[in-house]
């Protein structure tokens, strides 16, 4: 069940005229005088020496708590971030507060209370594509072509440290890896592994999405990671792929202690989320006074760090060998004049094509290496970057 990488540069609502050309609308929206090149920033990743980026790190692992300390049950207590108000589950309540905390036991940050994990797998089976996201399919379709890099230089970094690629290149028995998904969604990262030359395997929810996935060739059982753990939770994969979707965990703790029985000794985890609270965004939040707009429960029930997702991965038994972020969106909304996209879903569309384009471009070109080492390097020195992507090896 992965997400659209930014809450809200969603795509052009339901209902509305088909897609303009996108030059075409961006100079409706942003004025006429002047096109959407020219007024939107152009670098893919901002010099860190020309860009304001505060120093703060709140609410990062390991800094000063600003805010009272709330107790909300003997499991989940710690600093209190924020309060929202979200959807119900299961439908018993149309809207309930849903707080926001830097939970000590935990070591997250993450919602309370957290909805009940039978009732979030049915709204994930029957509601969240089908009601809450129906254009959801479309606008993967429409940016597939993206997907597939993103997808593509995420495996190019995995691959190598699969054990089974490690016996080819020293001349020993050959066998393709394999590669299980949780929450594979469309699919579309599944195509590109087997186009990698992986075994294909998948699990997915969404009766939908599942059967058109397993028609283009993939395993695919409709099913949580919870029953799939209880009956195959040996270590029969070669690499497990988790995009865009521990977030959504009640547990996700658990989830990483699954992935690690899922994989064989030196096996290869992937896991892709967003990064918040990122200092982008508590800068655009002062300088704009947004509130935080990427808390999006009871989809996201967990708001990453990159402190928070290391030792999270090393708690399950996981050693990083590579760790990066993405495409920093916020400096759209620090540029300057700035590009205000939160709550505006057609200039987050726009925001969303530059950065495609952007990537795009780089990837066709193969800059590709130094476009991951700029990724890197923001991560390390300022936390930034949309996303997190992490690539590490089960410990024996
Ligand atoms: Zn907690």
């Amino acid at each position: 069940m992965p997400v659209n990488s930014q809450q809200t540069d969603r795509g052009p609502l339901q209902g509305q005229a088909p897609p303009e050309d996108t030059e075409r609308r961006s100079e409706r929206l942003l004025g006429p005088e002047t096109t959407w090149q020219r007024r939107l920033p152009q670098p893919a990743v901002p010099e860190r020496e020309t860009r304001a980026v505060p120093s703060r790190t709140w609410p990062e692992h390991g800094s000063d708590f600003r805010r009272s300390h709330v107790v909300f049950d003997n499991a989940h207590h710690g600093e209190w971030l924020d309060t929202v108000v979200a959807q119900s589950v299961t439908g018993a309540a149309a809207t309930q507060p849903s707080h926001i905390v830097r939970c000590v036991p935990c070591q997250l940050i993450h919602a309370w209370p957290l909805p009940d994990e039978a009732a979030l797998t049915q709204y994930y089976q029957t509601t969240f594509y089908q009601r809450s996201h129906p254009d959801y399919v479309a606008r993967y379709e429409r940016d597939r072509e993206w997907w597939i890099m993103t997808h593509q230089t995420i495996l190019m970094a995995a691959l190598p440290h699969v054990p089974v690629i490690q016996e080819w290149e020293g001349g020993g028995h050959r066998h393709l890896p394999s590669l299980l998904e949780i929450g594979s969604g469309p699919g579309i990262a599944l195509d590109v592994a087997k186009a990698m030359g992986c075994r294909t395997f998948g699990l997915e929810l969404d009766a939908t999405l599942a059967a058109s996935t397993r028609a283009r060739g993939h395993s695919i059982r409709e099913e949580s990671w919870q029953t799939f753990h209880v009956t195959h939770g040996h270590p029969v994969f070669d690499l497990v792929y988790v995009y865009e979707v521990l977030e959504h965990q009640v547990n996700p703790e658990a989830l990483l202690l699954a992935c690690w029985d899922f994989l064989r000794v030196g096996g290869v985890l992937v896991v892709e989320v967003p990064n918040d609270y990122n200092p982008l965004q508590l800068a655009a939040c002062a300088r704009h006074g947004l509130s935080p707009w990427w808390l999006a429960p009871p989809e996201h029930l967990t708001y990453f760090t990159p402190e928070t997702l290391r030792l999270l991965m090393r708690r399950c038994g996981f050693d990083l060998v590579v760790y990066r972020s993405t495409y920093p969106m916020e400096q759209f909304l620090l540029a300057e004049p700035p590009v205000l996209y939160v709550g505006n879903d057609l200039l987050g569309r726009i925001c969303h094509e530059q950065r495609m384009a952007t990537e795009l471009a780089q990837w066709k070109a193969g800059q590709w290496s130094a476009v991951d080492t700029a990724y890197t390097e923001q991560l390390q020195h300022e936390g930034s970057g949309r996303e997190l992507v992490a690539i590490a090896t089960k410990r024996p």
